[in-house]
């Protein structure tokens, strides 16, 4: 893991001091076009090893995302998962919750939403709302408890209880990894102005969002507190500085590449009988085709096919990919300065059709 994203990440032995975080920290960049070649890269990464992931089906993830409102949890989750398979991957945004779902414990609602083995479920909000929102207004004290249990000091009870829980979704096969897109005020404020300001924005504007700025130091002691409280080895915090969008969505891009590694997903192995069914099956397949029955030789070399554009910006953004996880493994990522402003320097339409993921990064880095 890089130091950089080293700075980020919480997991339970150095202490998170919010008022002390440099929220617009562009780490080592000095600005998005240095950025642009490294976020492809790992937007590519991430589809590899999502590929992996579901295969193996040994394992599940979920990444959490809190924030302040306009921290660009949205744009972050649209930009940085864009490279997924959509059948491996499923996003739940949490809102306020409805009567039925108040009517229960408080992690009940996320059962359902918890990833199958080789999944991975985005919480765009989740049960952290509990020990935020929830504990800025008290939100326990508007439901009904059974008497043993009315002097209860309930928020303090949720960190260890979610502690235990995500350990126990550890222990049985899920990881779950939380980030914390850590916007200033004043950012806040700006992009507010701009949503107003801005007619396609206006539907994100919301008057409720305007009021919660009045609690803003207890919301900060509260994502502070739960930082403290909920990180462990198993289930980190990473806390995201967020006033640049460009190097959030950066960071958090490293961040699901470098969980992604971790998890370590392989292709399955085939086992002896499945091994002796394949050569059956070919030689059937190949004998209805009329083909050698042995597997591919020099003499059934496929003809050279002709580069299509598509193919040679694929086959950049690939050797970007192997560069970076070479240069990481030294332990060094180069910057390559010149490349990053080619890159970012082509013109908007320059996708040659299929390239979605330059498209999207560079949409995301601006
Ligand atoms: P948004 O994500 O901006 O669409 O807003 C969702 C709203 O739901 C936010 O204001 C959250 O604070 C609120 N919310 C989510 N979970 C809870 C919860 N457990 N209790 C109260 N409010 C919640
Ligand atoms: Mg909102």
């Amino acid at each position: 893991m890089s130091e950089e994203l080293k700075k980020y990440r919480f997991t339970g032995d150095g202490k998170f001091n919010i008022s002390s975080f440099d929220r617009a920290d562009t780490g080592s960049f000095s600005g998005r076009d240095e950025a642009v070649d490294e976020f492809i890269a790992n937007l590519h990464e991430i589809n590899r090893l999502q590929q992996k992931l579901y295969a193996a089906r040994r394992e599940g993830v979920i990444f959490i995302f809190q924030a302040m409102d306009a921290a660009g949890k949205d744009g972050v989750i649209r930009t940085v998962f864009s490279t997924l398979s959509p059948h491996g991957v499923k996003e739940y945004c949490f809102k306020v919750p409805s009567s039925v779902e108040q009517s229960h414990d408080y992690l009940w609602r996320f059962w359902s939403a918890l990833p199958a083995k080789g999944n991975i479920s985005i919480f765009n909000r989740s049960y952290y709302e509990d020990v935020l929102v929830g504990r800025v207004h008290s939100l326990y004290k508007n439901q009904l408890w059974p008497k043993r249990l009315e002097d209860n000091d309930f928020i303090s009870d949720r960190y260890s209880q979610i502690v235990n829980f995500e350990q126990y979704l550890y222990d049985t096969g899920t990881r779950v990894v939380k980030i914390f897109l850590n916007v200033s005020k004043e950012e806040q404020a700006r992009r507010f102005i701009s949503r107003i300001d801005t007619p396609k924005k206006n539907w994100k504007v919301s008057s409720g969002d305007m009021a919660e700025r009045d609690y803003w130091d207890e919301y900060m002691d509260a994502f502070e507190t739960m930082v403290n409280k909920t990180s462990t080895a198993h289930s980190p915090w990473y806390v995201v500085p967020a006033d640049s969008k460009w190097y959030a969505r950066l960071t958090v891009s490293r961040i699901v590449v470098e969980t992604l590694r971790e998890m370590a997903p392989e292709y399955p192995d085939v086992d002896e009988a499945e091994a002796k069914l394949f050569a059956e099956n070919r030689a059937k397949l190949a004998a209805e085709l009329g083909i050698s029955d042995a597997p591919a030789e020099p003499a059934e070399k496929p003809k050279k096919e002709k580069k299509t554009k598509a193919d040679k910006v694929f086959a950049k953004a690939d050797s970007v990919t192997e560069d970076i996880i070479k240069d990481e493994e030294e332990g060094k990522i180069k910057k390559e300065k010149k490349s990053a402003k080619k890159a970012s320097k082509a013109p908007a339409d320059d996708d040659s059709g299929f390239d979605a993921v330059s498209v999207i990064a560079r949409e995301a880095m601006s």
